[in-house]
């Protein structure tokens, strides 16, 4: 799906639409098998009428199956990815923003060469390359979660209660 950035944020058009887990190849490298969750996208475009500066707001919300690193069990983890990527019109504005943020003076915004061919699901793949967890990890690993309770003395059974209930 290929949009000219600049024209696309300029108008504030808008893309969406849903895809499966897999169909993000690049994504999904070294991630166990099946990959089949959805995943929901959304790109807008959005022009300042101030400064006349460009922005596509990138959206993506799914799941995707991990590798757990404790126990190496497989898991689905829900994905969420929310950003504002600047457009800027050539590699030279890109240098100048560069250089202001290592100089500490600009903001940490992600900023863009505007491409006339930009893929869009690609730019939303990266986000969510970005937002996979480093070391990936159960809350709970279900290896945990099959111990046992530790019995509960104090605790009285469901039968006492209604036992007590009756008395009154
Ligand atoms: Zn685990």
């Amino acid at each position: 799906m290929v949009v000219d950035a600049l024209e696309f944020s300029g108008a504030g058009r808008v893309l969406e639409g849903s895809r499966a887990a897999f169909e993000f190849t690049r994504l999904c490298q070294g991630l166990p098998a099946p990959q089949d969750t959805e995943i929901a996208w959304r790109v807008a475009g959005r022009r300042d009428a101030g400064t006349g500066r460009l922005w596509l707001n990138v959206q993506a919300q799914g799941s995707v199956r991990l590798i757990c690193q404790r126990c190496l069990g497989s898991f689905v983890l829900p994905l969420q990815v929310a950003n504002t990527v600047g457009l800027v019109r050539n590699q030279a504005q890109l240098d100048a923003l560069d250089a202001l943020e290592t100089a500490g003076e600009g903001s940490d915004v992600e900023y863009l060469v505007a491409d006339r061919q930009l893929d869009v699901l690609a730019l939303i793949e990266d986000e969510l390359i970005l937002a996979l967890p480093y070391a990936p990890r159960h809350d709970v690993c279900p290896e945990a979660a099959d111990e046992p309770e530790p019995r509960d003395e104090a605790k009285p059974s469901p039968f006492a209660v209604l036992e007590q209930l009756r008395k009154h």
